[in-house]
């Protein structure tokens, strides 16, 4: 994309800012020239109108417009920056410093639940031994394909270490959550790596913290990460979410 073109929504600021301005300075132009014209006791005359009238366009315009579009293109710019510092170049999902800053803000202001998902793809060192490490970087395209799939709009899905994600269910209490979960574990394993004649299935592990009331990234994290141990050494390819006991014990934590 050429880098100075604009999206149509910012040509309708150039524009309308544009407009704005004009029709203003116009405006004090023939106000400022009467009150001179009339200090002077001669009034304004048809050539004075004119020349009040049209000079703020006539000399302003070009250079208004121009003025204009080089802020637009530097907010546009701005934009594809933020985006690009953001977002994990692999896979397109927010990356791991972006996803931790999203998830801490959300987290400041939810009121019901939300729940931290920690997922990491099962057994990968082999998939890169197997099919190079070309296809890997393509499993894990995969994995971030099928984890998007499977979660709300407005949810967050990170990749925040190698061959782990990270996902922020809003508004999801125990139940969603489950249900969440175990939706992207059966799309992940659904999956194939192949190559030569070769096939793999993917999987991952997810462990899950559900939060209710000011929790912190860090703390839901360490849970989250917990399970997500416990979810590897119970056999993989499995959700640990946490008893509803634990759960329980949470809350109360929380206040
Ligand atoms: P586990 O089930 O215990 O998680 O086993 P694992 O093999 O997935 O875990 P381990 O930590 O031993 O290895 C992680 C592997 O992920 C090794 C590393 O090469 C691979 N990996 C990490 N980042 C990338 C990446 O960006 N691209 C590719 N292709 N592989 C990656
Ligand atoms: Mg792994
Ligand atoms: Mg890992």
């Amino acid at each position: 994309m050429n880098k100075f073109a604009l999206p149509p929504s910012e040509w309708g600021i150039v524009w309308r800012r544009t407009a704005l301005i004009l029709v203003a300075s116009t405006l004090a132009s023939w106000v400022i020239s009467n009150l001179v014209m009339m200090s002077l006791n001669e009034g304004m005359n048809e050539v004075g109108t004119v020349l009040a009238l049209g000079m703020p366009t006539a000399l302003g315009g070009p250079i208004l417009l121009f003025l204009q579009v080089r802020s637009a293109q530097l907010r546009e710019a701005n934009r594809r920056l933020e985006l690009l510092a953001s977002t994990d170049w692999l896979t397109g999902c927010l990356n791991r410093r972006a996803f931790t800053t999203r998830v801490s803000s959300s987290l400041g202001q939810i009121e019901g639940n939300g729940t931290l998902l920690v997922i990491d793809a099962d057994h990968f060192k082999m998939v890169n031994d197997r099919f190079g490490h070309e296809r890997g970087d393509e499993a894990l395209q995969l994995i971030a394909g099928a984890i998007r799939d499977n979660v709300r709009e407005g949810d967050l899905v990170g990749r925040i270490g190698g061959e782990e994600f990270g996902v922020f269910l809003e508004d999801a209490g125990p139940e969603v959550a489950d249900l969440a979960a175990e939706r992207i574990r059966a799309a992940v394993n659904a999956v194939f790596v192949t190559s030569e004649g070769i096939a793999q299935r993917l999987s991952v592990s997810i462990g899950g913290a559900v939060c209710a009331g000011d929790a912190g990234f860090s703390e839901l994290f360490r849970i989250a990460d917990r399970r997500l141990y416990e979810a590897k050494h119970a056999g993989r390819n499995r959700v640990e979410l946490g008893s509803s006991a634990a759960l329980a014990e949470m809350r109360v934590a929380a206040g």
